[in-house]
Parts: structure tokens; C-alpha cells; sequence
């Protein structure tokens, strides 16, 4: 039996030294790490996972692999079977609780400042496949962009990707042009942005350079800009892009773009150039499904050597869902400010903190919404609200409103004052005042604070 034990464990070790080589990191870290055979019988192989879903994700994903990577190291096995094994902790639980502590943040925070800067208008090695989760939300656009690297100019050209903010689309591009360069060093490659091309090329008009700017462009292999969009009424560069695109492709030069948004809805395009990003591969990447969030902050917290519980980490999930750029920025703030408290935070405080903090939803929070929010919460009449009466139960609604503009919104107070009926901004500032004091005195109104912004927040 012991000898079977370490059998089986060798035999999966050896596989998946085989299948790390296969599967980027971050996959491999989320979906494979945590597995082992549970048995052996007849020639199947029952491979255990931690839950139903990693059951259903790594059998159709990565099924293929696994069975080529056992059947190379014992060709015997037929098949293979996936259980969900509760011998195996996710992830998060089976590290012991390191103490919550981001390192360097400030410089951190420099360096990816600093990085972004230079992103515009070159590859930034930070973005590979390794660290990149791909689930249903961007699996198309993963699998073109490896089916780009390993035909460039021929498979799918031009590239063209698109989606919202925040959901990888820089990461994407920028990873495809790290590994091309990668797997061949002499091959030329341009990254650059949609305004930065623009800009240089008007600077180049501007010093009678055009010639050498168009012709450099030219000599590419490999012609990667980002934020197409802004093309939209930009009639020049759209002339130029046409031209420099066409000489490209004729090459089978491999050219990428993203976008915001599909080809279709950019306004203000050349026909001729919209057919053109038509006329290659359109992928799009949606918003990351609860699994794939999951995925992501895990392994966000692995390159980090942090552990989070698993109540935490769903807790996030289900309540940062628009993007990966959001997910980050939540992961960052509550590691910021677990290092202020120097503790671990429970779920409750962080729920605060996030009640606080989450400016990324409130962009879409309207004033109408709060003023509605509140009317509905305190059960009077929204025209109270902007008149002129001093009855208490009104004034308290006001105040709180006031309150959460300044607080959650940075409203100024004039503008508070303006909006609220047209009342003087010392008005507003007492009102804000005296929630901040309530809000540390009142238990009721603290609680009544943070149920309305769960209402509003959610
Ligand atoms: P976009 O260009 O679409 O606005 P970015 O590529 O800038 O988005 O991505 C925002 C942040 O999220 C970056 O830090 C990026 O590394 C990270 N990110 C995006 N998608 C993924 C992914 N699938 N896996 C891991 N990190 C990702
Ligand atoms: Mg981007």
C-alpha cells in the first residue's frame, strides 16, 4: 500500500513537471498545483481535485495534457477520471497564515507607475502568459493570440482585440510580443498606442519627417497598437495607418490592435480601414466570471506570497466583478491597510474598508440614485429633501446625503450646497461635520450609514 502511495505520487510529480512546462503559470499554480492521483484501476487514472468546478475546468482544459504526460511516463494508462477529493485544500487553506503584509508597497506603487509610463510606447517584460488567467471571459482571445505567436502574418491577421477597461487587453498584447520576441530574438516589433502613433506622426508632419516616420514603420515584423478607438476622427492618421497597414500585411507582416470597443462601434472610421480590422480575427474579452475572479486573485496572491481565507477571496469576487484592474485595486487597498492596522483584517472590516474605498462602482453612482437611495431608505418624500423644512426627519437624511457626497465622492461643498436645494456651503460642511462625529458616537446611525451604502455599493 505505502509503496503504491509513493507510486502514485511520483508518477504525478513527474506529470506535472511535464504539464508546467505546457500551461503558463498562474494556470498551472490555480488549476493543476493542487491536484493528485487518488487511485489507479485498470489502467484509469483518478486524479483528484479540490471542487466541482476545478473538476469541470481542468477535464476540459486540460485533459489532452494530462493524458499525453501520463501515458509518456507509463504507457499503460488508458484513461483517466476526475474526483473531487476532499484530501485536498484549496489553495488559500493549505498555507499556513502568513501575517498580511504587502512589501514595499510605496515603491510598489513607483515602479508601476514608472511602468506605465514606459508601456506607452514600448514591450514591458512585467506582462507575459505567465501570470495571465484565462478563463470563458477571454478565452478566445487567448487562444487566437497563441495561435498568432505560433503563426505570425499567416493564421489570423490582423488581431484585432476588444472589451472593456481593465480586462487584459493591454497584458494580452504585450505578453504576445514578449514571447514572439522571445522565440526569436532578431524579429522586429513595435508596441505603441493609438495617441502616441498619432502624436508622433503629427510631430513628424510638423518636422517634415513624415517619410522616415512611415517608412520605420514599415520595417516592422511585427506592428502591435493598443487603443484603437482614438482613431475615431482622426482622419489623417487613419490615412496613414491605412497605408502602413496595407504595406505590412502585404509582407504577411503580423499586425495587432485593441480596442474599447468592437470595430463597428467606433465612430468616425474610414470604411476602408474598418473592413480591414474586420477582415482578420475579432476576439473579444467580457468580464471575468466568479471562477475566473477567483483564479485571479488566487493568483495574484501567490506572486505576492500572501494568504487570504477563503471567505475573504469570495468575498471579493462576488463583490468586485466589472474587471481585473478592479480586482487588483481592491487586493492592493486591503493589503494597504492591513499594514497600516499591522493585522489581519476580518471579513467584517473589510467590508468597511470596501464600503469606503470602492470609488471603481461609484463612477457609475448617480446623484439621482443616492438622493433615491436614501428617500427609499428613510421612507420620505424626495422633494423633502431639496426644500427648505427643518422638521428632524428630514434634516437627518439631508445631512447624511451631504455626508456621502463629500465622503464617498469628494464633492466639494459648494457643490454639495448647490445641489441640495441650493443651500450655502457652510451648510454642507456642518452637515458633514456632524455625521463624522454621529458616525463615532451613534451606534444607530453607524449602522444605518452602512446599510445605505450597502444599498448603494452592492
Ligand atoms: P486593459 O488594457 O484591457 O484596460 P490591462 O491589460 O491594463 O487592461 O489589465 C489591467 C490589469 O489587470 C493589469 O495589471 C493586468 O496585468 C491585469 N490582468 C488583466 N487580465 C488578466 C488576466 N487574465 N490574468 C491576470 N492578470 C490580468
Ligand atoms: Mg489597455
Amino acid at each position: 500500500m505505502d509503496t503504491q502511495q509513493t507510486e502514485k505520487g511520483q508518477i504525478w510529480e513527474k506529470t506535472l513537471n511535464e504539464l508546467e512546462m505546457l500551461i503558463s503559470k498562474a494556470n498551472f499554480v490555480t488549476w493543476l498545483k493542487n491536484t493528485n492521483i487518488e487511485k489507479t484501476e485498470n489502467g484509469i487514472v483518478f486524479i483528484g481535485v479540490p471542487n466541482s468546478f476545478s473538476k469541470e475546468w481542468v477535464k476540459n482544459k486540460y485533459n489532452k495534457f494530462i493524458i499525453s504526460a501520463l501515458r509518456k511516463i507509463d504507457p499503460s494508462i488508458k484513461d483517466t477520471e476526475y474526483i473531487v477529493s476532499n484530501k485536498i485544500k484549496p489553495i488559500c487553506e493549505k498555507i499556513s497564515t502568513i501575517k498580511l503584509m504587502p512589501q514595499k508597497t510605496e515603491e510598489s506603487q513607483q515602479m508601476e507607475f514608472k511602468e506605465f509610463h514606459e508601456t506607452k510606447e514600448s514591450l514591458n517584460p512585467r506582462y507575459t502568459f505567465n501570470d495571465f488567467i484565462v478563463g470563458s471571459f477571454n478565452e478566445l482571445a487567448h487562444a487566437a493570440a497563441v495561435a498568432v505567436i505560433k503563426n505570425p502574418g499567416t493564421t489570423y491577421n490582423p488581431l484585432f482585440i476588444y472589451g472593456g477597461v481593465g480586462l487584459g487587453k493591454t497584458h494580452l498584447l504585450q505578453a504576445i510580443g514578449n514571447k514572439i520576441k522571445e522565440d526569436n530574438e532578431k524579429s522586429q516589433i513595435k508596441y505603441t498606442t493609438l495617441e502616441k502613433f498619432a502624436n508622433m506622426l503629427i510631430s513628424s508632419i510638423q518636422n517634415n519627417t513624415i517619410h522616415e516616420f512611415k517608412e520605420g514603420y514599415k520595417k516592422y515584423d511585427l506592428l502591435i497598437i493598443d487603443d484603437i478607438q482614438f482613431l475615431s476622427g482622426k482622419t489623417k492618421t487613419q490615412e496613414e495607418l491605412f497605408h502602413i497597414f496595407n504595406s505590412l500585411y502585404e509582407k504577411n507582416k503580423q499586425i495587432i490592435f485593441s480596442s474599447d470597443r468592437s470595430p463597428k462601434s467606433i465612430l468616425d472610421l474610414e470604411e476602408r480601414l474598418r473592413s480591414r480590422f474586420e477582415g482578420g480575427m475579432m476576439a473579444d474579452i467580457s468580464e471575468p466570471e466568479y471562477e475566473a475572479r477567483i483564479a485571479i486573485l488566487k493568483s495574484k496572491l501567490q506572486t505576492k506570497d500572501i494568504d487570504l481565507s477563503e471567505e475573504t477571496i469570495n468575498y471579493i469576487a462576488s463583490t468586485i466583478k466589472n474587471n481585473v484592474r478592479e480586482l487588483e485595486g481592491a487586493l492592493n487597498l486591503l493589503l494597504a491597510q492591513s499594514k497600516l492596522l499591522g493585522k489581519n483584517l476580518s471579513t467584517q472590516e473589510l467590508k468597511e474598508i470596501f464600503n469606503k474605498n470602492i470609488i471603481y462602482s461609484k463612477k457609475k453612482i448617480t446623484f439621482n440614485k443616492i438622493i433615491k437611495t436614501i428617500g427609499d431608505f428613510y421612507e420620505i418624500e424626495e422633494r423633502f429633501i431639496f426644500e427648505k423644512s427643518r422638521r428632524k426627519e428630514y434634516v437627518l437624511p439631508r445631512q447624511i446625503i451631504m455626508y456621502l457626497l463629500r465622503e464617498d465622492f469628494n464633492a466639494s461643498y459648494p457643490y454639495i450646497g448647490k445641489k441640495l436645494g441650493g443651500r450655502d456651503h457652510t451648510t454642507a460642511i456642518h452637515a458633514y461635520e456632524k455625521i463624522s462625529k454621529d458616525i463615532k458616537n451613534n451606534y444607530q446611525i453607524k449602522d444605518e450609514i452602512q446599510k445605505i451604502r450597502d444599498c448603494l455599493y452592492k
